[in-house]
């Protein structure tokens, strides 16, 4: 879990416990000021919603990430040496020699007997 919401989660849970202080005072005040009940219920629900978007906005996050690295990733046919995009060729094989293409992330470290003629 990243530090950003790990703070964002806390900050809802400080406000959801500041909520639940003033609900269950019996004369909450805020330096002094009375303030009514109604604020720390209302302190509350704002505290889970802030701790739900900062779930939801994390999930989102992760998924995006997830689809542009699997958009850029790109792949080559160990005969030809081509490289294409997966986007560009989803069904993964060389249009000249039907080769299943090959993740390029690696590629070379698990073929070293290409790198002589690397082209990219
Ligand atoms: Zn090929």
């Amino acid at each position: 879990m990243s530090k950003k919401i790990f703070s964002e989660i806390l900050f809802g849970v400080l406000i959801i416990l500041f909520g639940t202080l003033i609900y269950f005072d019996t004369s909450p005040s805020i330096y002094g000021f009375p303030v009514p009940k109604s604020l720390g219920g209302f302190l509350i629900i704002l505290g889970f919603f802030w701790v739900f978007y900062a779930l939801l906005n994390k999930k989102k996050l992760i998924t995006t990430w997830k689809k542009a690295k699997e958009v850029e990733s790109i792949w080559i046919c160990p005969q030809c040496l081509k490289p294409e995009y997966r986007q560009d060729n989803p069904d993964l094989k060389c249009r000249v020699c039907h080769t299943n293409l090959e993740d390029l992330d690696g590629f070379y470290e698990r073929n070293p007997e290409l790198k002589e003629n690397k082209k990219i």
